[in-house]
């Protein structure tokens, strides 16, 4: 009942001499709800914790203008429903984190020698992008065996090389991403394949899991656009449910789980998705899908724009460094 009536006001809603059809206004309204909460698509309420929020960063001596942009802001803010003290506490959190785990040296500095040895084991690679700009993020699961995996890296590589990977993502990825689009991209859309997933090996490495996406969850908060689980092992439903527990439910509304990866090609365009997810994209002139890093990142425009961002970053860093010498 409810969806019809809203069928019809929405058909005879008209700009100029065309008529938006139902699909056109569905695209508008997800569009509207992708940006709002974003800079630039704030309500005077927004505008006002903002501002609150960047001074209470700023009053603790935490600021990093090379970071924490409005944008990187409002994602906090989003992630604890715009609550200004609840927002600078995980704020303050992640910060003390990034210095423990020492976030900006390993992005600078990491190395990662065993990327071939672990590849074979556990392949988790980006690959060009969804059809609302956002990188793809793949990981197969099915072949990761955890004493092999440890026999050629440590738990603890293995959370840095994930951390690089989530500083990769926001400092190259995601502007070269939202330069393209010409509308903040910020989010990635990931791609959990199961295949091959025994419901007893998903126990084994769900602790693994569950760390990896605590750092997602309280350390990048907001940066999950979608999240696809394809090829679900039998009685995951049963899982899913214990999962979706620890979850926060606005989380669990962009989890999908497909039985079948037909499904993805909605997001995805075929020719974008790797076959081993039943696209048509095997990047064969760049040594496969898994190593190619495909998208525009990974173009001599891209890197302009990751070189540009770097400088702009650094200039933003001293001026505001000048201005808190002045001031004092
Ligand atoms: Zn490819």
């Amino acid at each position: 009942m409810f969806g019809s009536s809203r069928r019809n006001s929405q058909s005879s809603i008209a700009t100029g001499s065309s008529k938006l059809s139902k699909k056109d206004i569905k695209a508008m309204q997800a569009a509207k709800e992708r940006q709002s909460g974003r800079p630039g698509h704030l309500d005077p309420g927004q505008e006002h914790k903002l501002k609150q929020f960047r001074a209470k960063i700023e009053e603790a001596g935490i600021f990093n203008p090379e970071r924490h942009d409005d944008a990187c802001l409002c994602r906090f803010l989003r992630a604890r429903k715009w609550d200004v003290e609840a927002a600078l506490t995980m704020f303050k959190d992640a910060e003390k984190w990034r210095k423990e785990f020492k976030v900006d040296e390993l992005y600078e500095n990491f190395d990662y020698p065993e990327k071939e040895k672990v590849d074979e084991i556990y392949p988790q690679f980006y690959h060009k992008q969804d059809k609302d700009g956002r990188p793809v993020y793949i990981e197969q699961l099915g072949k990761l065996d955890l004493r092999k995996l440890y026999e050629v890296t440590t738990p603890e590589r293995q959370l840095q090389k994930l951390v690089v990977e989530y500083e990769k993502f926001q400092r190259e990825r995601l502007p070269v991403c939202t330069a393209q689009k010409g509308e903040l991209v910020e989010t990635s859309c990931t791609i959990m394949d199961l295949k091959n997933v025994g419901l007893s090996q998903f126990w084994k490495v769900s602790g693994y899991v569950q760390e990896a996406s605590k750092i997602g969850q309280y350390y990048y908060p907001e940066t999950m656009g979608k999240l696809y689980i394809v090829h679900p092992p039998w009685l995951f439903n049963t899982v899913w449910n214990v999962i979706k527990g620890y979850l926060d439910p606005v989380t669990v509304d962009k989890i999908h789980i497909l039985s079948d990866d037909k499904q993805l090609l909605e997001q995805i365009p075929d020719v974008d998705l790797p076959t081993i997810v039943g696209g048509k994209c095997d990047c064969a002139d760049k040594g496969g899908c898994m190593s190619s890093d495909a998208g525009p990142w990974n173009t001599p425009d891209g890197k302009e724009i990751i070189e540009k961002v770097k400088q702009e970053g650094g200039e933003k860093r001293e001026k505001h460094e000048a201005g808190a010498t002045n001031g004092k």
